[in-house]
């Protein structure tokens, strides 16, 4: 039989192989759900996370007998976490635990580890356990988080912090098998800026890059939440809107027309003068069956807005082929 000591290190090398593996936050808390009651068995535990906005700390997890809440509330604000500094129940009076084990990513203090009873003191086998296991949570946590926050950076565009196009992508390659199968419809909205490159040819490129601001602004505050805005390229913008009738759409689109129209921007206390925007609008699965087809109706549509005079909206106007409609069940 295996010494607790060798079984302590095998435990332990075996959960920093798989936190290292981990790719999402969710797998790293299916590893430590197993881990940590098997490598601190003879104590109860918990871990918690700190949120700075708005400040709180939550217990995501917690195992052995002394862990009922009413025994061990969970500290809404905590000395402890915000010193960052391992303590023991005799050093801080804790009433929470015995032993806790802040840890932390590059700039601030993200979790704790907490362990035993405030009662009886943690063997110092246990503490140094705790110091270890708490710097592998903490550098596997603030790995994925930045990666996170990365990939967070690769579907926003920078200028406007509205979703890129590769997001847009990815969300209609979603949305539309899930409408299809909840028999829903989706609508797309192109909108491009009339006349954009003279304004930028009169203004200058700044002046331009705050119109493309402003719009992007007017048209997240215009959209319910659940719809989706994004800067399709330049001075373009594409709106996935979720639910609702091709009526809807329309009624949208006009409003955003006017919305845009109405705006009265300002660079350098001088005012950029009259914005319009041209929309194509289509629907799924009125006009399209994929997204490819959406994107590329709600295009054609636009294109004959601005052909028709600019500052409207227009309608996609072909069907898609019967042959190729896929049935919405
Ligand atoms: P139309 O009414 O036919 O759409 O005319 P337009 O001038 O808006 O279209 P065009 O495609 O000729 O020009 C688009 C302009 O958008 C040219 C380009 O310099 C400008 N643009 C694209 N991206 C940006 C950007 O990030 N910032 C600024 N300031 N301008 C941009
Ligand atoms: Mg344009
Ligand atoms: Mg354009």
């Amino acid at each position: 039989m295996t010494d607790p000591h060798t079984r302590q290190l095998t435990l332990l090398s075996g959960m920093a192989m798989l936190l290292q593996s981990c790719t999402r936050e969710t797998e790293l808390f299916d590893v430590i759900y197993w881990y940590l009651p098997e490598l601190f068995s003879e104590v109860s535990g918990r871990i918690c996370l700190k949120e700075s906005n708005p400040p709180t700390v939550t217990r995501v997890f917690e195992w052995g007998t002394s862990s009922r809440k009413k025994e061990n509330p969970t500290p809404r604000n905590c000395d402890v976490l915000d010193k960052g500094l391992p303590v023991s129940a005799r050093q801080a009076a804790l009433t929470c635990c015995a032993y806790c084990v802040p840890f932390k990513d590059k700039s601030s203090v993200i979790g704790a580890l907490c362990l035993g009873d405030h009662r009886k003191p943690l063997s110092g086998q246990y503490r140094k356990l705790a110091l270890i296991t708490a710097e592998y949570l903490a550098l596997s946590l603030s790995n994925l988080r930045l990666h996170d926050q990365l990939y967070e950076l690769t579907l926003r565009d920078p200028l406007t912090g509205l979703y890129n196009r590769r997001y847009m992508d990815a969300a209609l390659a979603k949305e539309i098998p899930r409408s299809r199968r909840a028999g829903a419809a989706l609508g797309g909205i192109m909108v491009d800026l009339d006349h954009f490159k003279r304004l930028n040819d009169t203004l200058g490129h700044d002046a331009g890059d705050e119109v493309l601001k402003t719009l992007a602004r007017t048209l997240i505050d215009a959209v319910r939440t659940e719809d989706t805005v994004c800067r399709f390229g330049g001075e373009e913008f594409f709106i996935l809107l979720t639910g609702g009738t091709i009526q809807d759409y329309l009624a949208r689109a006009e409003d955003l027309r006017k919305q845009i129209a109405d705006l009265d921007i300002h660079w350098q206390g001088q005012s950029v003068g009259s914005i319009t925007a041209s929309l194509g609008v289509a629907g799924f699965p009125m006009h399209a069956n994929t997204p490819e087809i959406l994107v590329h109706q709600a295009d054609q549509a636009l294109y004959q807005a601005k052909t028709q005079g600019r500052n409207q909206v227009i309608c996609a106007g072909v069907e898609a082929d019967p042959a190729d409609t896929v049935s919405v069940t």
